[in-house]
């Protein structure tokens, strides 16, 4: 395993695929690796870590609490509602917001902490089953009650591809995210809306091509 010259590698391929590589994040998701594993991500200038369990996220944000205070912790799986009252605190971004009740939540939660929370809202557009996301009719239904939280801030949209899809099925889900961003931002969110979390290990060099700003890395970096 060489974490360090695999993320080199992903940032050579983000100034080489992206339209605008100083706009792109790499979100090291950490869920497969304990603290120790994570130290070496954090001898990288990579500090963003991404996680989809909330109590694997407690346990490892409370471990870094002390020793490092310049992390940002993104919560990227699917997330229930009774427990987004134990990573409001400390959470940068919240990826998987897929339902109004989840939105209404972190609101209450964020205002009781006195904070604004920045989320992403997470579309499924290959329409499957198993993901969680958003789709697009009850995306276009709850907008209006969406912008309406005054503790959230909607920043982006993100989604997630199909197990073992083609590459043009993948790069077809990449672009609709991003025309969907556009067309929110020209109807309701006036340009403030500025991230697409898309792109994987599988994936991230067709989401970097497609305009990705944040590509959510786990398996790859630990090759
Ligand atoms: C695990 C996970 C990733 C990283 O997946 P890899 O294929 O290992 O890079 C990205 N996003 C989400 C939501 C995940 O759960």
């Amino acid at each position: 395993m060489n974490i360090k010259a695999n993320i080199e590698q992903i940032k050579e391929e983000i100034k080489k695929y992206s339209p605008y590589p100083e706009k792109v994040k790499i979100v090291a998701v950490s869920k497969y690796v304990d603290v120790d594993i994570i130290e070496k991500i954090l001898e990288t200038d990579c500090n963003v870590l991404g996680e989809n369990k909330v109590q694997v996220l407690k346990d490892k944000i409370a471990y870094f609490k002390e020793k490092n205070t310049n992390l940002e912790w993104h919560f990227i799986g699917n997330l229930q509602k009774n427990k987004v009252k134990y990573i409001i605190d400390d959470v940068s971004l919240i990826h998987s917001v897929n339902k109004l009740t989840l939105a209404e939540e972190i609101d209450k939660r964020a205002k009781a902490v006195n904070k604004k929370v920045d989320i992403l809202l997470e579309i499924n557009i290959s329409e499957e089953e198993s993901k969680q996301g958003y789709n697009l009719e009850e995306l276009f239904k709850d907008i209006k009650n969406l912008k309406k939280f005054e503790n959230i801030n909607i920043i982006g949209l993100m989604t997630m591809t199909p197990l073992n899809a083609e590459e043009e099925t993948i790069r077809a889900i990449f672009q609709s995210l991003r025309k969907i961003k556009d067309e929110l931002n020209e109807k309701y969110f006036f340009g403030t809306l500025k991230e697409l979390s898309m792109g994987m290990s599988s994936d991230y060099k067709i989401a970097l091509q497609e305009g990705s700003t944040m590509i959510r890395i786990g398996s790859k970096l630990y090759k």
